[in-house]
């Protein structure tokens, strides 16, 4: 079949794997935050959810972009041939921007109503670990497959790097999402660059000025240039989850795969009360604290 991707199944596959293997070690070892429920119910819920939408991103989502990429290629099309620039350029700047555009992505699923609706079901875990990278809900990737093809094709991307971002992306989510702690002035550092463990559990915050923040994948400047970086929550003041979805009863693989056709509830605690931060917090944002 034509887009089978061999290279990604022998390469790619295998590098993922032992990535998510050493992060789950490395995050057992070394925990960042506490847990508030049983591991092990978690990771059926989230496997079951990623069981069902993991298929849409290899057999949808990767041969739409691939394929947009291609034909983009093949008719000059999108910015990149335009520039007439030297081949590792377009690479360089086709894997930035193709960064770019899944921030701005990220951003449509928390600010479009319908499409937060799906990615409620990722954000609803209340506990954020390597397990929460792959808790997708299958509509939320289908929906991403138009996007990101147009996306691909309208950059003009050589189709090659839209595989090989798909791997680093990938990988970079599972990183994010454990809860691995990294030593801190380590991880200070990195979050100027890449978006790291810290950064993202700001995004996973009850707090909803907090989850309306910290909305890059790969790159955190996408967050520093449009002002929506927030590093100034130490993680053991952080609460994760979203604030009306509390019952883990409600979080069974069933409940989960249906919650986006329900009316999304209000963002309110089960008491009523709107999460909030009392604290006086340092007057920059951008400073990373423990
Ligand atoms: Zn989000």
């Amino acid at each position: 079949m034509k887009f089978l991707f061999p290279k990604f199944n022998k390469i790619g596959m295998p590098l993922l794997g032992a990535a998510a293997v050493a992060l789950f070690v490395l995050q057992n070892r070394h925990k960042l935050r506490k847990r508030v429920r049983i591991a092990e119910e978690r990771y059926l819920e989230n496997g079951s959810v990623a069981l069902a939408a993991l298929p849409a991103l290899r057999f949808a989502l990767l041969p739409a972009m691939y394929g947009a990429a291609q034909k983009a290629n093949k008719h000059n099309f999108g910015l990149l041939p335009r520039l007439g620039a030297p081949k590792w350029v377009k690479y360089t700047l086709g894997f930035a921007l193709l960064d770019y555009t899944n921030y701005l992505w990220h951003i449509l699923l928390h600010k479009l109503p319908w499409l937060w609706r799906f990615h409620n079901v990722h954000h609803v875990d209340m506990d954020l670990d390597l397990s929460t990278a792959w808790r997708f809900h299958i509509g939320e990737n289908i929906a991403s497959v138009p996007y990101r093809s147009f996306m691909a094709a309208f950059i003009g991307v050589p189709a090659p790097l839209v595989l090989f971002y798909e791997v680093i992306f990938e990988g970079c989510t599972a990183f994010h999402h454990s809860n691995w702690r990294l030593p801190f002035w380590v991880e200070r550092r990195l979050c100027q660059v890449v978006v790291t463990p810290r950064m993202h559990g700001i995004h996973h915050s009850i707090v909803a000025q907090e989850t309306n923040s910290n909305f890059s994948v790969i790159f955190s400047f996408w967050d520093r240039l449009h002002s929506t970086l927030r590093l100034n929550i130490p993680q053991d003041a952080i609460t994760i989850g979203v604030p009306s979805y509390r019952n883990p009863a409600e979080q069974s693989p069933m409940r989960l795969f249906l919650m986006p056709f329900d009316e999304p509830r209000p963002w309110k605690l089960p008491s009523g009360k709107i999460p909030a931060r009392n604290e006086d917090m340092p007057v920059t944002k951008t400073h990373l604290l423990p």
